[in-house]
């Protein structure tokens, strides 16, 4: 229904409200509130002078107001309570006094003076307590809308659309919680007058949302597992034949996945297979084999990272292992457009078996000759939509992601749930753990140090700043940075930089010196965050480290630590030194995780990109998880019915997914 069916709106409202992503009175009417505000009565023989009180009553004098210069003025009028008399007074509400004639309800706001008996109040309210206590919805506002209009406008359409908004919950399982319809609950939502009931019906609006959530999930999986894939026949002899051009024993946990996945290759069904491990537990390797598998049936197989430098180190990689076997190409946005015509070409006439690259994949011109394998590095890093567009350059291709990003179990199920999962625990042997300290800014001198002892082993380091130049002196720069340790290091060791606003081609060079050992030292904001292998690199200094959460910082370190030499990561904090010291007792990524999800919530995880499919516009995860679980098995057990009301609902859910 339009907007401009409600009473009030105009085409002035109307954008204002298109403005807070209100394009419609179905968006409107569940427009909920950020937060409420309680007015409790208070009792004004308890209170102290600073507290903060709440009294209503009738208006019992005229207000006098008083103007003085610069437009300021102060109104005074005596307030009638249930017990007794009081004078208020407030500043620069003037133009109230034509409302507050005698005998009009009012609620006020202020402190309370005692010895003059006067409520010096900061805001006044017509209307009454309830009971005890009134309590007031706040919305998100722009400016030109008001409190007030937003709540009226919801009202109205609340009104006016009543029985037809859409409800999402079937009636069987809204008797099974006692659960309201729609418009009853919108409505106590918004206009609440007790606090058990309001929470009551919150939670239903949770619930209701999750569930709608966990059908499209559930549904999902299901149609993956129907949908016919392509089938291989990939043998024991295939995968030994693999095994044996590596230069390393792999480990449990690997052939294991790599057993998961060849499985998934031979059985009919789509792929659809999530593997999450820590960083450096040896990822690629799995996927390098799932594309040499791939090619053995005769399909092609694409990998799409996040990075240039990422997508080139595993192109050398990969050239290194399966060179004179298969056809491997890079496609990332630095080529020409004469090289990227003719990887075009091939890819469209077959010739090459394997592509790597950046998104430069899933242009539109990229056509794929027969694309059976799509894998995503760091797939926390794309969005789902980068994640489809790839997917649909094959007919049925079968789908691998790799994520170093340990998802907190919580998140598994909504963000993952239509996904099969297979987790490497187990590291390479030989690995040593990385070293961590957390040290005070006041500590740097020893830090100085410790960063001498090893360049004077001619090993390198990694130094991490949160800013590029010094927009915030308070915090550590990049630029900043070069200074300092120019200062310290300048003379005998090398020094360069690294930050996402320098253009790839010199973001690859710099990257390169770095590998290649033609520099000592690396500054760097946290584009070097991902998967980047420098074995030669043994230490790691990150400065206001409490600006990170505790999963990126984990992922940092994770940057060292991949040779056979013992490594530190120097964790340099100015304050909240406590909860960087989880790093220091544990290197397992999925206890970190749950960390810092229990501390910062979901955002800081999965980067701003993620956060678009994850957003629910009333559940917050992780605190709803108990709700979350109830309605995924609610969402299956509703999958599997097949009246005629269930029907319809399902079809009404699925098709507000599908476009
Ligand atoms: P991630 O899981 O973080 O993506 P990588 O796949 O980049 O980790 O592996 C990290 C490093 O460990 C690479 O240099 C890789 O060659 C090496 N590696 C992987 N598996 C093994 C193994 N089983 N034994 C020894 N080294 C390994
Ligand atoms: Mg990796």
């Amino acid at each position: 229904m339009e907007l401009k069916m409600v009473k009030g709106i105009g085409p002035k409202s109307e954008a204002l409200l298109n403005k807070l992503g209100i394009n419609n009175v179905d968006d409107l009417v569940t427009y909920y509130p950020i937060r409420y505000e309680i007015y409790k009565r208070s009792n004004l023989d308890e209170v102290t002078a600073e507290e903060r009180i709440v009294i209503d009553g009738k208006v019992e004098s005229t207000p006098i107001v008083l103007r003085f210069n610069k437009g300021l003025n102060k109104m005074n009028f005596r307030l009638k309570m249930k017990d007794g008399m009081v004078g208020v007074s407030i500043f620069n509400r003037a133009f109230m006094k034509s409302n507050l004639t005698i005998g009009t309800n009012v609620i006020v706001i202020g402190k309370f003076d005692k010895t003059k008996n006067i409520i010096n109040a900061s805001d006044i309210k017509f209307g009454y307590l309830g009971l005890e206590a009134k309590i007031e919805p706040i919305y998100h506002l722009t400016t030109g809308l008001t409190n007030k209009s937003i709540l009226s406008y919801i009202n109205y359409g609340i009104m006016l659309y009543g029985k037809d908004i859409p409800d999402f919950l079937p009636n069987y399982l809204k008797e099974r919680y006692h659960f309201s319809n729609k418009s009853i609950t919108l409505n106590v939502v918004h206009n609440p007058d007790d606090n058990k009931k309001l929470e009551f019906m919150i939670k239903r609006l949770k619930y209701e949302e999750l569930f709608k959530f966990m059908v499209k999930i559930n549904y999902l999986k299901e149609k993956n597992k129907k949908e016919n894939g392509l089938k291989r026949n990939i043998t024991e002899n295939n995968i030994k034949e693999f095994y044996q051009l590596l230069p390393f024993e792999l480990t449990g946990d690997q052939k294991k996945v790599i057993n998961e996945i060849v499985d998934d290759m031979n059985s009919k069904k789509i792929m659809n297979r999530l593997v999450q491990g820590d960083v450096g537990s040896g990822k690629t390797i799995v996927s390098f084999a799932a594309m040499y598998f791939n090619k053995l049936s005769g399909y092609q197989s694409a990998l799409m990272a996040p990075t240039e430098i990422l997508a080139t180190q595993h192109y050398n990689n990969l050239k290194k292992i399966l060179d004179n076997k298969l056809n491997i190409r890079l496609l990332i946005g630095s080529l020409t457009k004469k090289e990227k015509k003719k990887i075009y070409d091939e890819l469209e006439n077959g010739q090459i078996d394997i592509i790597i690259g950046t998104h430069a994949l899933i242009q539109e011109d990229v056509k794929y000759f027969n694309l059976g394998l799509v894998i995503t590095d760091e797939q926390h890093r794309f969005g789902v939509n980068q994640r489809t567009n790839l997917k649909n350059k094959g007919i049925s291709p079968d789908v691998l992601y790799m994520s170093a990003t340990p998802i907190p179990r919580t998140f598994a199920l909504t963000l993952y749930g239509d996904m099969d999962v297979s987790t490497i625990k187990e590291m390479p042997k030989g690995r040593i753990p990385v070293k961590t300290i957390v040290k005070k800014d006041e500590e740097i001198a020893s830090v100085l140090e410790l960063m001498y002892e090893e360049l004077k082993l001619k090993h390198q380091i990694y130094v991490i700043a949160p800013l590029i130049e010094g927009e915030d002196e308070n915090l550590a720069s990049v630029n900043n940075l070069l200074d300092k340790m120019t200062l310290a290091f300048g003379s005998k060791y090398c020094i360069s930089i690294l930050h996402g606003k320098m253009n790839n081609a010199l973001k690859d060079d710099v990257m390169l010196k770095f590998k290649n050992n033609e520099t000592d030292i690396l500054i760097s904001t946290t584009v070097i965050e991902v998967g980047v292998d420098v074995p030669n690199a043994s230490m790691i200094v990150i400065f206001d480290a409490n600006r990170f959460g505790l999963s990126t910082l984990h992922q940092l370190r994770g940057r060292v630590g991949r040779g056979n030499i013992v490594s530190t990561c120097i964790l340099i904090s100015k304050n909240e030194t406590e909860r960087l010291r989880i790093l220091e007792k544990t290197s397992d990524g999925f206890i970190i995780a749950e960390e810092d999800f229990k501390l910062r919530g979901s955002g800081d995880l999965f980067g701003t990109k993620q956060s678009g499919d994850m957003t629910f516009k009333i559940a917050k995860l992780p605190d709803d998880y108990k709700i979350l679980t109830a309605a995924n098995n609610d969402a299956k057990e509703f999958l599997k019915m097949n009246d005629i009301e269930t029907m319809k609902l399902k079809q009404t859910i699925i098709n507000e997914f599908d476009n």
